[in-house]
């Protein structure tokens, strides 16, 4: 286990908070100390860049022989998510409430583990959009989170794919093992028919969302939508522009979906 250490002001640990999930912290723990300042930690089964935290005083922790996953397991706990899902942690067997769809949550390495808020707009925004018989398209699947949820929302035909071929590996294995008949690749959506899809998924970053518009319109079937998530409202405005949109984001906890 990596510990990674964030010197913030108190009214800056939600944000780390949430930023620490989004990079694949399996456990967070934040404390305030007298000075009036606060710690944040990241319980991390590998190293990440630092370099976003650059102004929080990052640094890494020794290692010692705690179980930190044992203590990250303890923190985590069921999550109704708007009207449709019930996130539930991998070892957990709580049934979903009725009405609610059943979706695991899982600590690993591969980003989106259901417990950020990104991930979570992400799925609220879904729950609206995704169609029995939808084509989707999980660009930048990461854990393969939303391709459940999209199997479960009733998508017919799904594709994932990753950058990353860790993430994939951990995507496709953890579709295998829930029946979900997606198929999942390492690359992006040049790899995609154009006009194949009616729903694209993009929880990436408003960066990576701007050079990619292009390509998602041309994937894009005519009617069809894209969700764009990963985002804050400082970049709400460049991620407009890119995609000629202006529908109201939804938020949680700061981070957005825009429905396009
Ligand atoms: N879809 C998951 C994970 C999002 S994290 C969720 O919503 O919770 C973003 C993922 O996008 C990472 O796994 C990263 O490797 C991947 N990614 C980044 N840029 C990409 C690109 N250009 N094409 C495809 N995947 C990309």
């Amino acid at each position: 286990m990596h510990v990674l250490e964030l010197d913030c002001a108190p009214h800056q640990c939600d944000f780390l908070i949430a930023e620490l999930y989004e990079r694949g912290a399996v456990g967070i723990l934040s404390e305030d100390s007298p000075d009036g300042r606060s710690t944040v930690r990241g319980y991390f089964n590998f190293h990440v860049e630092t370099d976003a935290f650059a102004g929080y005083h990052p640094h890494w922790l020794p290692p010692d022989e705690t179980d930190w996953e044992a203590v990250a397991r303890s923190q985590w706990d069921t999550a109704p998510v708007g009207e449709r899902f019930f996130l539930v942690p991998e070892w957990r067997d709580d049934p979903a409430p009725p009405g609610r769809l059943r979706l695991m949550m899982r600590p690993g390495r591969a980003c989106g583990t259901g417990w950020g808020p990104a991930t979570q707009v992400m799925l609220e925004a879904m729950e609206k959009v995704v169609r029995p018989g939808a084509a989707v398209l999980d660009l930048g699947t990461g854990s393969g989170i939303l391709s459940t949820a999209a199997w479960l929302l009733g998508a017919s035909r799904i594709l994932a794919c990753d950058i990353d071929p860790e993430a994939t590996a951990i995507a496709a294995a953890r579709l295998r093992q829930e029946h979900v008949p997606a198929l999942v690749f390492t690359g992006s959506v040049r790899s995609v028919r154009s006009g194949s899809m009616d729903v694209l998924l993009a929880n990436l970053n408003a960066a990576t969302l701007v050079d990619l518009a292009a390509e998602i319109a041309r994937v894009r079937r005519a009617g069809g939508v894209a969700i764009l998530g990963g985002f804050q409202q400082h970049a709400l405005d460049r991620v407009r522009r890119a995609y000629r949109c202006d529908g109201e984001p939804r938020e949680k906890d700061g981070w957005l979906a825009l429905v396009c």
